[in-house]
């Protein structure tokens, strides 16, 4: 069976995304788990460094998932009842329900159909944050942005290994903090998992106040004393995870060469059909190559002639505002032309780092019998 693949019952699937893992991410976990700390030991210390260090931002601050990060990285950056966040529909929900959580307002902006990502000039002016989606692995730019939003957090879920001309994404040169996941299907995994970098060793306070509890500890008091400074979570990694991570982000370049590899080969592969390519990163800018998202008519059917050869696409994402539990927002297509458009199209074709040529070749196959 080759990597990449699972199967049930006798069909191989081959999957729009999953995770890679090798022998010494195995070996990392069973280590920690022969050891004396499960969680809150120095595998999350020593995995936030890290972090930090591959992103070339001073503070990474782990969390049991993005979601919990973006929850977090709006708290500490008191948006609450009234305020209204920016941020794009084409995303998964989370990028929205962050500002729920606060009793906070979502405002979805239009996406650019060359990018995928939100117009940063249709941001509004009088927007308390902005959470920019970094769709596909492709940066927002957020140096287009006419005037900066009080509070600018970065969805990077899909981001993790990408460059901007100011540097790595989650070095948060244009933003206060910077929101990855580890997800399974997502650049590296840790099971569950996220992270918050930050410039700001307040928010980063914060932010590691928030994850758990809001305790603060005050030795002074005694070696037993801590005090609760604010509202805060079980919002934590365990140290399970953070090996786990660890290990996997000593493996980042390479998957992001392989992903880089396999979406060119799709380029060429896919060139003379009767499909819109994904968006290129402009000069001075990395691709972090998440998804390979193609535009393609008769979508539906396409979708349900892969699935039926075991191949797995998805559809990223039905708009947020579609959502019953958003309907009460009042968004709809005349506010979101091209998010509309884009979502009636889109399909994002199998591309992980363990996906071999022969399946991706397969793929393609099928895809051009459809078409
Ligand atoms: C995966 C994802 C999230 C949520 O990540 P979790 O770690 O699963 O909570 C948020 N935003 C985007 C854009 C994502 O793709």
């Amino acid at each position: 069976m080759a990597v990449g693949r699972t199967t049930t019952r006798d069909v191989v699937v081959i999957s729009y995304g999953r995770q890679l893992l090798d022998e010494d991410d195995i070996a990392a976990v069973v280590a920690v788990l022969r050891g004396d700390w499960l969680t809150q030991g120095p595998a999350v210390e020593k995995f936030e460094q890290s972090l930090a260090h591959a992103v070339e931002a001073p503070y990474a601050v782990v969390f049991s998932s993005a979601t919990a990060g973006l929850h977090a990285a709006l708290a500490v950056a008191e948006i609450g009842a009234g305020d209204v966040v920016a941020t794009s529909s084409l995303s998964f929900v989370a990028s929205a329900n962050c500002a729920r959580y606060l009793g906070a307002t979502p405002a979805f902006v239009d996406v650019d159909p060359g990018t995928l990502n939100l117009r940063p000039d249709k941001v509004p002016a009088d927007v308390a944050a902005l959470v920019a989606v970094h769709y596909a692995g492709l940066p927002v730019d957020l140096s287009a942005l006419h005037g900066r939003p009080p509070v600018i957090v970065e969805d990077a879920a899909h981001a993790l290994g990408a460059i901007t001309p100011d540097g790595p994404v989650g070095n948060c040169a244009r933003s206060d903090m910077c929101v990855f996941s580890f997800h399974p299907v997502k650049a590296i995994t840790t099971g569950e998992g996220g992270a918050v970098t930050t410039r700001s060793r307040a928010l980063a306070d914060a932010l590691r106040r928030f994850r758990s509890h809001g305790i603060v500890r005050v030795p002074e008091k005694g070696g037993w004393y801590y005090q609760v400074a604010g509202l805060g979570y079980n919002y934590r990694l365990t140290d399970v995870q953070s090996a786990l991570g660890q290990s996997q982000l000593s493996k980042l370049e390479g998957f992001l060469a392989r992903r880089a590899e396999l979406a060119q080969r799709y380029d060429a592969l896919l060139a003379d059909l009767p499909v819109t390519l994904p968006p290129v990163a402009p000069s001075g800018t990395r691709h972090a190559h998440h998804l390979y998202a193609v535009r393609i008519r008769d979508r539906r059917r396409v979708y349900d002639g892969l699935r039926e050869r075991g191949i797995v696409p998805q559809v990223h994402y039905v708009p947020i505002h579609h959502h019953p539990a958003f309907a009460g927002l009042g968004f709809t297509v005349e506010h979101l032309p091209e998010t509309e458009r884009a979502y009636e199209q889109l399909l994002s074709l199998p591309l992980h780092p363990g996906l071999t040529n022969e399946d991706q070749d397969l793929v393609v196959d099928i895809l051009k019998r459809l078409l």
